[in-house]
């Protein structure tokens, strides 16, 4: 028997999160940003909920083969565009557009002998300052893209660093337009965050959702996912393997982190940051055991976390050896929903990071 970790995906939850940013965005063309493995979730696993999508967004071409080994005709881009000058002809084969950012992925293009001219989606630095043309060189470098008979259409694309903050959008999206009004060309400038707290400025052309799409909340804890109606994507549930009667003044874990104030029962579930749980998660990070809301408590093993079982109990609910414990997700009787993001802030990181860290050891399902 294997151990009793697992992964769900939850198709539906993903179709209803896609629908949720048509809504917001009627007149816009939806990336599917499946990137990471679709954040985790397998692109595989996510490929049919999303197929209503325009097209998939990702950065490694592995993954881009994966999407048309699947049967997607549609659009695909690479947001980072080609990392070396070979990587072109699988542009070509594959028919895949490409992030340019930079002088030296310019020179490739223009080295390259294709048949086909190339889709490009030219990216400015609108302040993140990772990739892309300054404002100032953007124009230049446009003129040059296309100037190349290897070049066909030149959309124009930037990326917010601050479109799920208070610092907001503004000064960049201004930057953005003054370098850009005179261009032609269609335009990619919204993440999750931009498309859901930036309207309508932000719904043009094309909008590239990631988290959103798996139930993620880009600017938790300001908002939840009730608030944004999303639903997850993914649960991550367990079962029980043991439990442990605590004396006044008995420890848990390693380093006895923890120190019972008054006798309580915990139990032990088999995840641990070998799972891709998070080893920084603290006492308190919320867990669901058979549905009722608990929390860790000691630290975080290799594989196995101790959770406080004081709240079923007083619930009068028998809990014990096989119980369900839900680390994320929806627990599978009731409807009982534990939010990624509580998680995430809990243990002083991000839903992105949950996701994307499930471990290779974690079987996975595809549900409803
Ligand atoms: C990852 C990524 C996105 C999606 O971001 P979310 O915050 O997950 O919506 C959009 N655009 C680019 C360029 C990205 O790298």
């Amino acid at each position: 028997m294997p151990r009793p970790i697992l992964a769900t995906i939850h198709a539906g939850a993903l179709r209803h999160n896609l629908e949720r940013v048509r809504r917001s965005a009627l007149d816009s063309r939806v990336w599917a940003v499946v990137k990471a493995n679709a954040y985790g979730h397998g692109i595989e696993r996510v490929f049919d909920a999303f197929r209503g999508a325009d097209g998939f967004a990702l950065l490694d071409l592995a993954e881009a083969e994966r999407v048309r080994a699947l049967g997607w005709r549609g659009p695909i881009l690479l947001l980072e565009g080609v990392f070396e000058a070979r990587d072109l002809e699988l542009c070509s084969r594959l028919g895949l557009w490409h992030a340019v950012h930079c002088d030296a992925q310019i020179d490739m293009l223009a080295a390259h002998k294709t048949q086909v001219p190339h889709r490009v989606f030219l990216k400015m630095n609108s302040g993140m300052n990772r990739l892309g043309f300054s404002p100032e060189r953007y124009r230049a470098a446009w003129t040059r893209l296309n100037a190349l008979p290897q070049v066909d259409e030149i959309s124009l694309m930037t990326h917010f660093s601050d479109a799920d903050g208070p610092r907001g959008i503004a000064d960049a999206l201004a930057a953005f337009h003054r370098a850009t009004q005179d261009l032609p060309g269609e335009r990619s400038i919204a993440n999750s965050a931009a498309v859901l707290r930036h309207a309508p400025e932000t719904r043009i052309d094309w909008v590239r959702p990631g988290i959103v799409l798996y139930g993620g909340v880009p600017d938790f804890p300001e908002h939840d996912s009730a608030h944004w109606q999303l639903q997850p994507g993914m649960t991550l549930s367990t079962r029980l393997i043991g439990t442990q009667e605590l004396q006044p003044g008995a420890t848990v874990g390693y380093g006895s982190h923890f120190v019972a104030e008054a006798a309580m029962t915990i139990g032990v579930a088999a995840v641990g940051y070998a799972d891709g749980y998070p080893r920084h998660a603290p006492t308190g990070t919320p867990v669901l055991v058979d549905g009722v809301r608990t929390c860790v408590v000691g630290r975080v093993s290799m594989d196995m976390v101790t959770v406080d079982l004081t709240p079923l109990q007083a619930a009068g609910r028998p809990v014990g050896f096989g119980s369900e414990v839900t680390l994320w997700g929806r627990a599978s009787n009731g409807n009982a929903l534990l939010p990624i993001d509580e998680v995430a802030r809990a243990a002083g990181t991000v839903g992105y990071e949950l996701m994307c860290a499930v471990a290779p050891r974690v079987p996975v399902v595809l549900g409803d």
